[in-house]
């Protein structure tokens, strides 16, 4: 689906394992240097402080895409995010009319490090998903169906969703796509993320005896018996997010307790009760919003993940911000870009052996992208 590595490297990646981040740092700066505003490097508000400080951008995933997207310049995309991210950005940089106004010349996107894929995506495959869908036909109508894939999934789902005539959605506009899809056939199956549709669909009067869970492991209808199926308003994915199913009623319980006053807020990948407990709930942009917008005393407990919480306590030391647990969790995934595998990937793009390239077939990337400008319809 992805290609990666174009030609061997020049540079290995272990010498620069061993190298301080001070020196790393300055060599980055070097190649952004030399490469202009051709290099555009993006840094997703969940990674870690060091890489963040040296991102021309920082945002959630659909805004560094379609950021980079937008710039004229911008010829290499080193995307220090996960996997699905950096094929959207691919997908978006490459449309037809950008690569029209480039006289074809493609936008490379480079993943420093290629394992750094998301759990949450990975939880449904695209045979997975094809085989729900023939499974479903043996029940209901799948013309009554759209399918709604969250924006944290890879780019084959993507594109199963704009052929079937679904469409993509993120945090921030679930509940417009969700009525987009309603006001088109009566039901809805929502991949990968069970909780941002369950969260969504709840809010919206949807009853959680008309979501039954897919089990993609279950021998057969995902688990389901048919008269669940048939009263069905929204089939959810069994999938979740490692970092936001981490916290529980008890965590909200003990800090409302501990400190009288505080505001619990809190991502919708997060399960129905911590979602339903929470004071306010939302994206990464909204959650960042809030704490911007909130006056010097507010106190906050925060579900979402680590690096992101931290930061806002740090730029914001005028308010007192928790992490709503008292575990430590972040994305495992996401840090598994440092700078030492930026460093890597940008000196093996101006040295002209590109590593880890993430390129999205033509015919996935087509009908991804169908599915991907329907949200923006929806935006
Ligand atoms: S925080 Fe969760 S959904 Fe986001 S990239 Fe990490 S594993 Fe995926």
């Amino acid at each position: 689906m992805s290609t990666t590595n174009l030609a061997a490297p020049k540079y290995d990646l272990l010498p620069y394992q061993a190298l301080e981040n001070e020196e790393l740092s300055g060599r980055i700066q070097a190649v952004r240097e030399q490469m202009g505003p051709e290099l555009v490097i993006l840094g997703h508000h969940y990674q870690q402080d060091e890489v963040i400080a040296l991102a021309d951008l920082r945002g959630d995933s659909y805004q560094l895409s379609q950021l980079a997207a937008g710039s004229q310049q911008c010829r290499h995309i080193a995307f220090c995010g996960v996997h699905f991210m950096a094929e959207t950005a691919d997908i978006l940089a490459n449309r037809p009319e950008k690569l029209a106004e480039r006289e074809g010349e493609r936008v490379r996107v480079i993943l420093p490090d290629t394992a750094a894929g998301c759990s949450m995506a990975d939880m449904a495959a695209i045979g997975q998903i094809e085989d729900a869908w023939e499974q479903l036909a043996a029940v209901l109508d799948t013309n009554d169906i759209t399918p709604v894939t969250y924006i944290n999934s890879a780019a084959s789902l993507k594109a199963f969703v704009g052929r079937q005539g679904g469409i993509v959605c993120t945090s921030s506009n679930a509940r417009a796509a969700l009525e987009w899809a309603f006001a088109r056939r009566k039901r809805v199956m929502f991949f990968p993320d069970q909780h941002l549709g369950r969260n969504t669909s709840l809010a919206m009067g949807i009853r959680a005896g008309q979501m039954p869970v897919w089990d993609p492991y279950a021998s057969s209808l995902g688990g389901n018996t048919r008269e669940q199926l048939l009263q069905s308003k929204v089939i959810l994915w069994q999938g979740h997010c490692s970092v936001h199913q981490i916290f529980r009623s008890e965590h909200v319980a003990m800090f409302r307790k501990k400190c009288p006053g505080i505001k619990i807020l809190v991502h919708p990948e997060c399960s129905r009760e911590v979602f339903a407990l929470a004071d306010e709930s939302g994206s990464t942009g909204r959650i960042i919003r809030l704490v911007e917008e909130a006056p010097a005393g507010s106190k906050w407990a925060i579900g979402t993940e680590l690096h992101l919480v931290n930061r806002l306590a740090d730029e914001h030391p005028d308010q007192e911000i928790h992490f709503l647990s008292p575990m430590v969790c972040m994305c495992a995934t996401m840090y598994r870009i440092d700078l030492a595998h930026l460093c890597w990937s940008l000196e093996n793009l101006v040295a002209g052996t590109p590593v880890n390239v993430i390129q999205v077939d033509a015919l996935t990337a087509r009908w991804a992208l169908v599915a991907l400008e329907r949200m923006l319809e929806v935006s």
